[in-house]
């Protein structure tokens, strides 16, 4: 902890980690004996380096570019690239730690990374954005391989992001080589991919329901974000038969109460993935109200605003505890998560005490990563599977991380406590590995 101070996010992911492996510790004294727990918890090596570009004023400017590699004890590193102005060490680190749990939970064999930069692609123009992306990748490509540590999007790093950093990687190169998923289908992408994380996290939602005899049809749901993963998690719901009414960006939120349709949707996918504009145009297109500078947890606490389902799909620690009660008393009792941590312990310890049904992110969003790990291996054979066949795979591997983390969860003492469950069930292969490594 004191090595580590300062890096808020990281140590809260790593107490919530490594408190639920606490029923571990008397099963297993050879993890014990080789201090994998202290082990796990420190990356194998990060990479921190700068990122000179030059603006579309001719003036110079420099980000700092991270990649922290932190386990690849099952398979090479894998986890996405975050471009955004709160990027620091602590963040990307904790990142990279959930990405280790997350990626072993697929059951593909995947490490955990994650990195990023500090850079604001808001208001740059494209040229801006792909400066930006070449100097980045001028550093970054001797650090990646198909076979040691392979990228992806997350906030902020989009199709646009990735087919700029991909460019460059095969200009500079030479290699049509997998380093990077999320790619455009044209060159090595997966159909499936830019839905998987929303699509999974929505899939993920009915597993739980399930255990309760639910289902997701007919239930209202808030939805934070408006980015990639609240997009196709709001497409997944409509298409399931629920009523999605919320929607977000950093600037306020919307909330159209008689449901966001097909229609609309396409819409914002429009707004924000082509005209990259503001969530409150939505409220003045569609005639809905816009709450400035909330977010959808602030509305349904500050104006009992009704829902069954809530995905927080936008950034950690969006839910505080006193959004939870306010949740909770206004109907919500299935959480998923699209985003990573977005959800305080605080608040999480509410949503277990008042048994809601919820999901933690490294169960619930793993359906992106786990399509990624699916774009690796179709680029491995040279072939591309159908949208059916990827969206079944995904299907199945959601089921299984879904029985997965029960049945680890009731192994393990805390039955139905998705948390323990989740966290055990993605340890134990890593620990395995690294405990047959010896001491390396
Ligand atoms: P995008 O960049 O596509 O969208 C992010 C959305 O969240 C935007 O609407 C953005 O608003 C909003 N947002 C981001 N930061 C803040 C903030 N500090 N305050 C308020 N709003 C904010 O990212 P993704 O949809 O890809 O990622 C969303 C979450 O899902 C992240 O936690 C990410 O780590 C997680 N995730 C993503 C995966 C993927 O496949 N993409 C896989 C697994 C997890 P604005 O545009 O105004 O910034």
């Amino acid at each position: 902890q004191e090595k580590d101070s300062g890096q808020v996010e990281f140590l809260q992911a790593a107490r919530e980690v490594l408190t639920s492996l606490e029923p571990t510790v008397s099963k297993h004294p050879d993890f014990v004996k080789a201090k994998i727990y202290e082990r796990i918890a420190v990356p194998d090596r990060a990479i921190l380096f700068k990122v000179p570009w030059v603006d579309d004023s001719g003036e110079v400017q420099v980000n700092r570019g991270f990649r922290i590699q932190f386990n690849n004890a099952i398979g090479p590193y894998k986890g996405g690239l975050r471009f955004h102005p709160s990027v620091n060490i602590g963040i990307i680190k904790f990142l990279g730690f959930e990405q280790i749990f997350k990626n072993s939970l697929t059951t593909l064999p995947m490490g955990g990374a994650k990195g990023g930069s500090d850079f604001d692609p808001k208001g740059k123009s494209d040229g801006e954005v792909m400066r930006f992306c070449q100097a980045f990748m001028r550093e970054l490509y001797r650090h990646i391989g198909p076979d040691t540590d392979v990228p992806a999007g997350d906030i902020g790093v989009g199709a646009r992001e990735i087919g700029y950093l991909y460019g460059y990687y095969l200009k500079i190169v030479n290699q049509n080589a997998s380093v990077l998923t999320g790619k455009g289908l044209e060159y090595g992408g997966s159909l499936i991919r830019p839905e998987a994380t929303g699509y999974g996290s929505v899939y993920f939602a009915s597993e739980m329901l399930g255990t309760r005899k639910q289902e997701i049809a007919a239930k209202t749901a808030a939805v934070s974000g408006s980015g990639n993963v609240a997009q196709y998690t709001v497409e997944k719901l409509i298409q399931l038969g629920a009523k999605p009414i919320t929607l977000s960006d950093s600037n306020g939120t919307i909330v159209d109460e008689s449901g966001i349709t097909a229609e609309k949707l396409a819409y914002v996918l429009d707004l924000k993935n082509y005209r990259r504009g503001r969530i409150s145009e939505y409220a003045a297109k569609f005639n809905v109200p816009f709450f400035a500078n909330k977010s959808p947890w602030d509305v349904i606490k500050e104006q009992n605003l009704k829902v069954d389902l809530a995905f927080p799909s936008s950034h950690e620690n969006e839910i505080e505890a006193a959004h939870a009660e306010a949740m909770v008393k206004n109907g919500c009792f299935c959480v998923s998560e699209g985003a990573n941590m977005p959800t305080t312990l605080d608040a999480v310890d509410i949503f277990l005490e008042k048994n809601v049904l919820y999901g933690p992110g490294k169960a619930a969003n793993a359906g992106g990563v786990a399509v990624s790990g699916l774009e690796m291996s179709q680029n491995a054979m040279r072939l591309t599977w159908s949208r059916e066949e990827v969206d079944q795979r995904l299907q199945g591997i959601m089921k299984n991380i879904h029985q997965s983390c029960l049945e680890a969860s009731e192994a393990y003492g805390a039955k139905g406590n998705y948390v323990v469950g989740a966290n055990i069930a993605g340890f134990l292969k890593v620990a395995k590995a690294m405990l047959a490594y010896g001491i390396v």
